[in-house]
């Protein structure tokens, strides 16, 4: 079942909290001279415009990266992730939104690699068109990112950050990245992992984020940004989070520093808050 499209969502307060993050990762392995692979197992299209097609349908990022677009009072982590944001959208206008592919390419060191997985042929096409002139740097699987993440880990380089970002749509999808983080820890112990999820009433979330917390690692970061109360029907997402695996160590302090100020932005209604968990396992 393959029926999910980022397009709808693009931009939107999820992906704000999810792209600045990725941001800061990289950033900072950045900061070492020692290269680092990228890999994102569920890459999307590269790219998405917010003037045409399914973007315009839901205009979720009126709500996201819209409200951050003209602040002149940003802390220093949305401003560098809006950074990227305007090198996609040069003359000041917010017409498209870059995917976590496009995030880390444009703050990638040129001579490092991206390895990026999408199973969705429309949006395999456009992530491969989005790259089209990137040679051997990177490169784009139509395959299961699932899969994929055991055949490729460890990376040559030793050091990487790995996305795992699926749509959730199949509930299986909870337990496969428990799955997957149990394989890849086996694999690759030192590698940062960052792993989103959205904040939904449904008690496979809960369940999940507890079997990231036991994971043999050496540490992890769980935040979550909720931006409405939840609804009193049950439905729909209210926000979002990120569990991050082997996380720099300066990323919690970003965090306290940042969120109060995005939180505020973001809100839709009073429920709006965030939290922010940091563990170091002896
Ligand atoms: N990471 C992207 C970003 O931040 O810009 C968004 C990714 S979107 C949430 C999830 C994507 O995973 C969709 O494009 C979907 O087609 C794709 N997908 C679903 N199942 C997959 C799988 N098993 N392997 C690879 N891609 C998959």
């Amino acid at each position: 079942m393959l029926s999910y499209r980022h397009a709808f969502h693009a931009g939107n307060h999820a992906d704000v909290l999810k792209h600045l993050i990725q941001v800061q990762i990289i950033d900072y392995l950045g900061q070492k001279d020692k290269p680092f692979w990228y890999i994102d197992t569920h890459a999307g299209a590269g790219a998405y415009s917010l003037t045409e097609g399914y973007a315009t349908k839901t205009a979720e990022y009126v709500d996201g990266v819209a409200r951050l677009w003209q602040r002149d009072d940003l802390p220093p982590a949305v401003a560098r992730y809006l950074e990227v944001v305007r090198s996609i959208n040069p003359d000041g206008e917010l017409r498209h939104y870059p995917g976590s592919p496009w995030f880390a390419a444009e703050t990638m060191n040129r001579s490092e690699k991206l390895r990026l997985f999408e199973l969705h042929p429309s949006d395999f096409q456009l992530l491969g068109e989005c790259f089209a002139d990137a040679g051997r740097r990177i490169k784009v699987e139509k395959s299961n990112g699932f899969e994929a993440l055991k055949s490729i880990l460890p990376p040559p380089p030793r050091r990487a950050l790995v996305l795992i970002d699926p749509p959730y749509e199949d509930k299986g999808d909870y337990q496969r990245v428990v799955n997957a983080m149990q394989e890849s820890l086996k694999r690759f112990a030192t590698g940062t992992y960052a792993i989103w999820y959205p904040l939904l009433q449904r008690p496979e979330i809960k369940d999940m984020v507890a079997q990231l917390k036991a994971l043999l690692c050496h540490s992890w970061l769980d935040t979550t940004l909720t931006v409405r109360t939840p609804s009193k029907e049950g439905f729909g997402m209210h926000g979002s989070g990120m569990f991050i695996v082997n996380p720099p160590w300066t990323l919690p302090a970003t965090l306290n520093d940042t969120l109060p100020w995005l939180t505020e932005v973001l809100a839709v209604d009073k429920g709006a808050w965030h939290s922010v968990e940091y563990r170091e396992n002896k």
